[in-house]
Order: C-alpha cells, then structure tokens, then sequence
C-alpha cells in the first residue's frame, strides 16, 4: 500500500500521459523496493510460488506476513522485508529475483490503481489511477512517454487486473454490502480458498465436499490439474458461501 504522503491526489484514467523510465545506472535503484508494503493478490501468490517451486503453504510462511483488516477483517497477504535492511525478500542487488512473476502493484508502480472496473462492466469510468511519487526516484524525470494504459500493458499488469477481476469482484461485492465483518471461521476458509491453495485442494478432495455440490466431470478434471482453476473453483465457493451470488448448485439429496 503506498504511503499517502506520496500518493498525488489526481485521478487517471487509462489516457493520462506521463515520463517514465527506470534501469539500474539509477542512484535511487533498489529504493522502491524498501520499506513497501507490497500486498499481494491470489494471483499474485499463485504466480509467484509456482516460478519458485514452492507450494502454497511453503512460500506463505516463507516470504509473506499476514495482516488483517481492522474494518472487514479480511485477511492480507503482504510480502516480508528482510529484518535488517528492510528490503523486499526477493530483492537483490542486481533488482527484482522474481522480475518476471513479480505482483501487480510492483508491475503499475508508479501508477496506483485506486479503484477497478467490476468484471463485465462496461463503464469506464469506474476505473482510475494516481501517481506514486516518492522523491527519491529519479524515473519521472527521465524516459519516453507512456499513458497509464500503455505503462499497465507494457509491464504486463493487464494481464493479472484480468486474471484477478473475479477476487476483486468478491471483496467489492462483499463490502458493499456493509456485511458484518469476517469471524474468525469465515477468514480461515477464505484464506485458504484464494491464498493456501494446497490445503484448499486437500479440503475439496480428501473430504466429503464433492458429495456436497453439482459439480462437473470436467470441472473436477480440470482443478485436479490446475491450481488456476482450483483458485477459479475457490472463487465461486466464496461467493456461494457468503450468499453473494448463487455460483454453486448443492446436490440433491
Ligand atoms: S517483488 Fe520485486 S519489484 Fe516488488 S518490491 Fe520485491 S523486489 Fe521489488
Ligand atoms: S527509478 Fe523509481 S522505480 Fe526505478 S529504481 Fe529508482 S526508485 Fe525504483
């Protein structure tokens, strides 16, 4: 989450302009990736721990802190610092050891996403951002020209936006609703539905659950073999569980 001090209060949209550009001949290199609390999506963690190898259990406990919501309580995943330097985990000094799977708010940085569209919303005025300004960096003074929808494409930060529309639309949804916020029951299953895949699969299939829900041939193939549907499957299960939206069909009986 960015410090406020630094966030610049003007809405973006995907046309603004800015100058922006960053290598590591940089005096500030590495500065951006200090003292950040860099929260990461469910897709975030599934990216991440995939390119390291890790399951989801391993690289929660290894590389992330929990942090809950005071309001909601929803709990957050956010990647640790390192105790003396204060430094992401996977910073190193020739940059970012996970680059190509780093999470979204590092791919927008340094575009802030202050509000998203809601999946299959067509207005785009539902949708904008904010400027990042810490003094320390040098980007803004340099680079070519980007809007905020060509800087979001060339880090590939669309990409994950799409792939977390479905996540994103749950927390809206839920706290639009002005819900009471999570027991502690309902944040455990939750957590385990979007962030600990691993326990999340052993729960769907060494339990009963499958008795419980319609659920298809083909579906079921399909989480067996991949996390991403898994974490799909995980979505839709929220939504069914918190009464937002009627995704899952229980079973007859
Ligand atoms: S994940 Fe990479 S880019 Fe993001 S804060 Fe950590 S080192 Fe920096
Ligand atoms: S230019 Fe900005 S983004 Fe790049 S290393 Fe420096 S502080 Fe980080």
């Amino acid at each position: 989450m960015p410090n406020m001090d630094v966030v610049e209060r003007v809405a973006l949209d995907r046309s603004s302009k800015f100058t922006f550009s960053c290598n590591k001949d940089l005096s500030c290199w590495n500065l951006c990736c200090r003292d950040v609390d860099i929260l990461l999506t469910p897709y975030d963690v599934l990216e991440m721990r995939t390119a390291l190898g890790q399951s989801s259990g391993e690289f929660l406990q290894n590389n992330t802190k929990v942090i809950i919501d005071p309001k909601t309580k929803i709990p957050m995943v956010q990647i640790m610092l390192k105790p003396n330097e204060r430094l992401c985990v996977f910073s190193k000094e020739e940059g970012c050891s996970i680059y190509q799977n780093r999470p979204l708010l590092c791919r927008t940085y340094p575009i802030g996403i202050a509000a998203l569209r809601k999946k299959d919303d067509p207005n785009p005025e539902d949708e904008f951002f904010f400027f990042i300004r810490e003094k320390f960096c040098k980007g803004f003074s340099q680079g070519k020209e980007f809007t905020v929808g060509d800087w979001l494409q060339d880090q590939n930060a669309d990409y994950l936006l799409e792939k977390n529309k479905d996540w994103l639309e749950f927390i809206l949804r839920r706290n639009v609703m002005g819900v009471e916020p999570f027991n502690e029951k309902e944040a455990s299953l939750y957590f385990m539905a979007v962030y600990d895949l691993d326990k999340f699969r052993k729960f769907v299939f060494d339990t009963k659950f499958l008795d419980i829900f319609e659920i298809s041939k083909e579906r079921i193939e399909a989480m067996k073999t991949s996390d991403e549907e898994l974490l799909k499957f995980g979505i839709d299960y929220l939504f069914f569980m918190f009464r937002i939206k009627k995704t899952l069909e229980p079973k007859k009986t």
